[in-house]
């Protein structure tokens, strides 16, 4: 979730959509992208596994929390997502965003709203079994893939949805969630966030600890929306990869939200993966951004993310983590998650083989899972021995 829904922002991207000044459009960067036959074979035959998508809270924002209401098994086109659409998309399997807003922590229902976000992820998979299955390790997976499905999982969207409390972690990770991002908009009581005035200069003792519970629980370490320092201090203390779930590269568009490239040798070291975020306001500069709508970006935009970090940090270290459902500007070619394919397409055109590609659509994170659950089991097994 990247959208903050106030009415100076309405009104500003109504301002910048009516605006008059538009530059010149690069023919190269805004030709349509037709995926070729070799590409859709590569894009199917591999698992395309996202980081990061906010359709439960559309449902409950748009939907009244029914399925009822917004009946994702026909296209929806008021949502980026829905069944028709991740289908020709080639979606594989998903970690679903059970975001609250970070204002939960201060009304002190942040758990009771994620609880209730989780159940619509429930009745999402209840509703759809032909379509989704929820998936609880890596193995299940892969075994879900395998049987046409899409293999969901959860991720937890801001630590404030723990109350602070390690139990609530136990209680979340039980629920099926397999990450968490540390913080959201805000700086915590534990955590400093990339857009909230800095509170620890990264985190504190107790911050420290949720990171060490999460290693033993098997739970991702999720370092997008969190300050520099979080996440340097957070790789420095987490026995298991880590993940950005929803980031992009700071060196192509400086936006506090992006990964800075003295991280990458970090995140390269940790062995974690950096998804990449398709937000328009995360993928172009700003400066561009304001200047004319064209800027909102294209596809090529994002491949450049793409390609700069598995170049800077390592083609093992990226991935897709689209935000769809959770922004309100995506660049051109990308507009929903029937559009994954056409990544593909320009990998393959900037010469990545299919190995590579395969790794970046799914691959890597899956890798990233698997050690995490590794690293959970040698420490659980080293405490049982205690
Ligand atoms: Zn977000």
């Amino acid at each position: 979730m990247d959208c903050v829904r106030t009415v100076f922002g309405v009104v500003l991207s109504g301002f910048l959509l009516s605006g008059s000044v538009c530059g010149q459009t690069d023919g190269v960067r805004s030709r349509p992208v037709t995926v070729s036959e070799e590409a859709a074979e590569i894009h199917s035959s591999g698992m395309l596994f996202d980081g990061h998508n906010d359709l439960p809270w559309e449902i409950r924002d748009k939907g009244k929390s029914s399925f009822d209401q917004l009946d994702i098994g026909r296209e929806q086109l008021s949502l980026h997502t829905d069944i028709p659409r991740l289908r020709r998309g080639g979606l594989k399997a998903q970690f679903w965003s059970v975001y609250v807003p970070a204002e939960t922590a201060e009304t002190g229902d942040a758990l009771l709203q994620t609880m209730q976000q989780i159940d619509i992820v429930r009745a999402m998979l209840r509703r759809y079994p032909e379509t989704f299955e929820q998936a609880s390790t890596a193995a299940d997976v892969e075994r879900i893939v395998k049987a046409g499905r899409v293999a969901s999982m959860m991720g937890v969207e801001g630590g404030y949805s723990i109350e602070e409390d390690l139990a609530n972690l136990e209680r979340l990770y039980a629920a099926g969630c397999r990450y968490m991002t540390l913080t959201h908009s805000k700086s915590l009581s534990w955590a400093d966030s990339a857009t909230d005035k800095p509170r620890h200069g990264g985190l504190t003792d107790f911050g420290r600890e949720v990171v060490r519970e999460m290693n033993r629980l098997g739970m991702l370490v999720d370092l997008s929306h969190v300050s520099v320092e979080t996440m340097k201090q957070a790789l420095a203390v987490t026995k298991a990869p880590v993940i950005f779930s929803h980031s992009s590269a700071r060196a192509i568009c400086d936006h506090p939200r992006n990964v800075p490239d003295d991280v990458l040798p970090l995140v390269r070291e940790n062995g974690g993966v950096i998804m990449v975020n398709f937000y328009s306001s995360f993928i172009v500069p700003t400066a561009q951004l304001k200047q004319n709508r064209e800027a909102a970006g294209t596809i090529y935009d994002v491949v450049d993310h793409i390609d700069y970090l598995a170049k800077h940090c390592g083609v093992k270290h990226v991935g897709i983590g689209s935000d769809y459902d959770g922004v309100p500007r995506l660049p051109d070619q990308l507009e929903s998650v029937a559009a994954y394919p056409r990544i593909t397409q320009l990998l393959l055109e900037r010469g990545y083989d299919r190995a590579a590609i395969h790794a970046i659509l799914g691959g890597n994170v899956l890798r990233v899972l698997r050690e995490a659950e590794s690293v959970s089991a040698t420490l659980q097994a080293a405490a049982g021995k205690q």
